[in-house]
């Protein structure tokens, strides 16, 4: 089975997706990978999802990603005295570092990094950013404050500090179980909430180690001050609006998504465009114009996936969301529009020769007009590269490693196919033909560019590329 699509879709399963029949119609309605949100999930949870993908893989023949999101460090508010409280622009309100108020006018935080970290003058807003509150002055136990908007306080609201830096750990002790269950399942990309400075990143690649891949959401303006860095050390990047859009203003969302997503096409990794996508499918079985456009305009800014959240895990429609992503995607990426759009963006390449190599491709490959570009890869980042390009043809990226295959399914453009690693350049070339024909890329007399590094088996050595026939082929060999 192969996609024609080369956006990628990742679809959040849950309580609406928890059944190998219902992953199973996500998957042929368009999903790629499946992402398990460690904030509503148990282990035993996890445990189940994986092994109905894993079952789904085996079954379809292609590498299926799955990726845990870990819940992260998020700040709530502890239990109000009576649970509710209004507040009103101009109010003052006294902040305790406590998980109980016992004064009715008290708002408790049960997180002393919050009394250690605040300034005066910083903001901190509760419930989704629904309720603002300007610091005054503040101390290790309390802090005074003034309401800036109207609102309704209610027991262990979220709580963001879209101004201040935590000296918190990027991992609460949840999300180190949940990773050890996550690691031990050996799912393929981790992916870390409230990343606030490149050291968190660190600590999570250092956890990892190479058992998994790591994504790093973008959803606080201070990890998007120090993008680059926190980019040279993420696998690949999230574009987390829903928080994003609560510690910013949300009308700089839309320019921080193409910033984010500009600098980690640059970097040759992939990049998630995530939340609210569909929104209004969770309870209707069409979206709205603007959620459409939505979703085109970041198939436009050449994002390598889009995701469902609540649409796919908790909505009435997660089949219909699915198609409808995957019908959006296709129609722009037929937009005669589309390849000028995309390639307006294409980046220099590196000084390396794998970039020299795959810049080379993307030029034959266009000159003749062939059909499909083959990569053998081992470590992945051959068809990184080749991804980044953002050429027309498709690229089927051949690699003798299942993970590899698997962590591949997020990054825009690539069929991943995995196989035994080729015996020779003559191989090489012929298995490329070959499996250019079985996926319905090329037919018999068509030509394919094939790229690799040689000698075979030292990865991230790309400096091959080759154009090939594909010749005569049976439509299915006995020993495949
Ligand atoms: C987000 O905030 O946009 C996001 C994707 O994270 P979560 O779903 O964990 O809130």
């Amino acid at each position: 089975m192969r996609r024609r699509r080369k956006t990628k879709i990742l679809a959040t399963l849950g309580p609406s997706s928890n059944t190998p029949e219902r992953i199973r119609a996500l998957f042929e309605a368009g999903a790629d990978a499946f992402r398990i949100n460690m904030s509503h999930t148990s282990h035993a949870g996890l445990a189940d999802f994986h092994r109905i993908v894993r079952g789904l893989e085996e079954d379809v023949g292609r590498p299926i990603g799955i990726l845990v999101d870990l819940q992260g460090p998020k700040i709530r508010l502890g239990e109000l005295a009576g649970g509710v409280r209004e507040v009103h622009k101009g109010d003052k309100v006294h902040l305790v570092r406590r998980m109980t108020a016992d004064n009715p006018s008290d708002i408790p935080i049960p997180h002393a990094e919050v009394f250690a970290a605040l300034q005066p003058g910083e903001a901190l807003l509760i419930d989704d950013g629904k309720v603002r509150l300007r610091i005054e002055s503040v101390t290790k136990e309390s802090a005074e404050a003034v309401v800036e908007t109207d609102g309704v306080l209610k027991d262990k609201k979220g709580v963001n500090l879209p101004d201040t830096v935590l000296p918190i750990p990027a991992m609460t002790p949840k999300d180190r179980s949940d990773l050890d269950a996550a690691l031990h399942l050996g799912v393929d990309w981790i992916a870390l909430s409230f990343v606030q400075r490149p050291d968190d990143v660190a600590e999570l690649k250092k956890a990892v180690g190479s058992r998994a891949a790591c994504l790093t959401k973008i959803e606080k303006p201070r990890a998007i001050e120090w993008l680059s860095e926190i980019l040279d050390l993420s696998d690949a990047l999230m574009v987390a609006r829903g928080d994003l859009g609560v510690e910013l203003p949300v009308q700089e969302v839309p320019g921080k998504q193409k910033y984010i997503t500009r600098m980690a096409r640059k970097a040759g990794k992939p990049v998630v465009v995530a939340t609210q996508m569909l929104e209004s499918m969770i309870t209707a079985p069409v979206p709205t114009r603007a959620e459409v456009t939505d979703v085109a305009n970041a198939v436009f800014d050449g994002a390598d996936a889009v995701m469902l959240s609540a649409e796919s895990a908790a909505g009435q429609f997660p089949v219909e969301a699915v198609s409808m992503m995957d019908s959006i995607a296709m129609t722009v990426e037929g937009d005669p529009l589309y390849l000028s759009i995309i390639n307006s963006q294409r980046n220099a390449p590196e000084a390396t020769t794998a970039d020299a190599i795959m810049a080379a491709v993307h030029e034959v490959t266009n000159t003749i007009h062939a059909r499909a570009i083959v990569c053998w890869t081992k470590s992945g980042s051959t068809a990184l590269r080749a991804s980044r390009e953002r050429s027309d043809a498709p690229i089927i990226a051949l690699t003798p490693t299942l993970e590899v295959s698997r962590r591949l399914s997020l990054a825009w453009g690539l069929h991943c196919i995995y196989t035994e690693d080729a015996q020779d350049l003559d191989d090489m070339v012929d298995r490329a033909a070959r499996f250019a024909f079985l996926a319905g890329f090329a037919k018999p007399g068509e030509r394919i560019v094939v790229t690799a590094g040689v000698p075979l088996r030292t990865p991230g050595a790309t400096n091959m590329l080759r154009v090939a026939f594909v010749g005569p082929q049976k439509e299915r060999a006995n020993s495949e």
